[in-house]
């Protein structure tokens, strides 16, 4: 079995031990993960914190060191690609998407420049607003895609002149060690460092610690909350992306057997473990049936299977907590009168794979329709008017995104502009960018990495005044 190691100070350490990482599509031990000491951690804070003022200073170093950071990444993808399907159980050419999306977001974050604006020019003072990075960031990413996630992170942060300590999830740190790794050959010792522990224990301590001044976290809302909580004594400046329960909904003029395909695919990609996936379907009572037997019939399609093996569309989920929780969601609903348009439950084998489930009849007040489910399974739920549907996408404690589906895309523009959440689509879902600032309303967070936007949030202004 390889041996991964932790990136401390530009050195590839092990740790004082380790903890097993599983395939999710066999649970067996995919390899070990070094188990981070409060001592590593200490050693990989102060390596930031001593990297910072020189890391600081040079934008136009920074720049290159990011572009010559994505050329790396770029050349890795085939390499990395199977051991990112191995611990995340994705299928392989989503794992290659996800690590060549990894390197577009540090590609992108190395044309990033922060400009002073100016405040005021005029016979009494020049005034500008210039950006400061905040020195050393604590950043904490989830398992669903954690490369892109890890590097949507690091690019901005690095750009903007932090240094940062990087901890993937305990359930897929191994491609993200390898990572960390890789760009030592083009970041200075320290500027980066990635660290690995088997619990949330390390994450709390990184937030706990007096170096970082500032905490970068992607996950669920339950552990946001207690990030917030941890993050406060020392009032650290935090971003926030966490969970969704993103609607859809489908206007009268929608045709099942044109957008079927699309509707599944925003709902299952990854399994359903997507924080902007479609989490729940309202469908104009009218065209219930129809959307309900088409989007079975794409289900019936999908090959599910080890995201190694040649064909297969849907990885496994990935960790066992994860595949109860879904099971438990789904049950729940069958219970409650729900019918299984399509799967229903767990697949044979040792992996946790579980069948696409496109869930007809569900009442509202059950918990799929409430909670987040993150996984393989889909309450399409009909509604009679509009306004009732967008009062129902609404009254939720997430705001992450949602979407509308239309022939007539003025109108549709017009619904999605009444969603309460971060990002609305048209005709789309999903769809997240370098360039697209992403942030959550309500419980889904606050702040993010991405645009111009996500990439302030890696500094404080301060305003320079000169008296004329
Ligand atoms: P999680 O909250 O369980 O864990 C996320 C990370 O936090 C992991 O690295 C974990 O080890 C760490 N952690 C756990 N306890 C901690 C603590 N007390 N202090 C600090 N860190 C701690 O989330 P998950 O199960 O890995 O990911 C799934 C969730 O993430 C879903 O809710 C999903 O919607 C959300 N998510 C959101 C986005 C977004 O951009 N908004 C993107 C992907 C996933």
């Amino acid at each position: 079995m390889a041996d991964y190691a932790m990136t401390i100070d530009g050195v590839a350490v092990p740790g004082t031990s380790s903890f097993d990482v599983l395939d999710p599509a066999t649970n067996d031990v995919l390899g070990q993960a070094p188990e981070c000491s409060r001592e590593q951690l200490d050693e990989a804070m102060s390596a930031a914190a001593n990297a910072f003022p020189v890391w600081s200073v040079d934008a136009t170093g920074r720049g290159r060191a990011l572009e010559a950071a994505a050329d790396l990444l770029d050349a890795a993808v085939d390499e990395l690609a199977p051991l990112l399907t191995g611990e995340q159980g994705k299928p392989l050419a989503d794992a290659r998407t996800e690590l060549r999306g990894g390197a577009a977001r540090l590609r992108y974050a190395s044309t990033l420049r922060l400009e002073p604006e100016v405040l005021q020019d005029d016979e009494q003072a020049y005034a500008e607003l210039v950006r400061r990075p905040y020195g050393t960031v604590a950043a904490i990413a989830p398992w669903n895609a954690p490369v892109i996630i890890a590097m949507a992170k690091v690019g901005p942060a690095l750009a903007a002149g932090n240094t940062v300590v990087l901890k993937p999830s305990p359930y897929t740190p191994l491609t993200t060690l390898r990572v960390g790794e890789l760009l030592q050959e083009v970041l200075p010792a320290g500027v980066l460092s990635v660290i690995s522990g088997s619990s949330g224990e390390l994450g709390q301590a990184m937030i706990e610690h007096r170096v970082p001044r500032m905490v970068d976290f992607t996950g669920s809302v339950r552990t946001g909350k207690a990030v917030a909580a941890a993050a406060a004594p020392d009032l650290k400046r935090v971003t926030l992306e966490l969970g969704g329960n993103d609607p859809a909904i489908v206007l009268d003029d929608a045709d099942p057997g044109e957008i079927a395909e699309q509707l599944f695919w925003g709902a299952f990609a990854n399994c359903g473990q997507v924080c902007v996936a479609i989490k729940r379907l309202y469908v104009p009572r009218a065209s219930y049936d129809g959307f309900v037997d088409a989007l079975a019939s794409v289900a019936s399609a999908v090959k599910v299977g080890p995201g190694l093996e040649e064909g297969v569309t849907m990885g496994p989920l990935n960790n066992v907590p994860q595949l109860r929780h879904v099971e438990q969601l789904v049950d729940d609903a069958l219970r409650h009168g729900a019918v299984a348009a399509s799967g229903g439950g767990r697949m044979q084998g040792p992996g946790n794979f579980f069948a696409p489930t496109v869930l007809a009849g569900v009442a509202d007040g059950t918990a799929i329709v409430d909670d987040e489910q993150f996984g393989p399974a889909l309450p399409v739920i009909p509604y009679d008017s509009l306004d009732e549907a967008l009062a129902r996408a609404n009254a939720t404690h997430f705001g992450l995104g949602g979407s509308v589906w239309a022939k007539d895309v003025e109108r549709a523009s017009d619904v999605a502009g009444r969603l309460a959440c971060g990002t609305a689509w048209v005709n789309s879902h999903r769809v997240l960018a370098s360039h697209l600032p992403f942030t959550g309303h309500k419980w889904s967070g606050y702040g993010g990495n991405s645009g111009i936007e996500g990439f302030h949030e890696f500094t404080e202004g301060q305003v320079v005044w000169r008296k004329r």
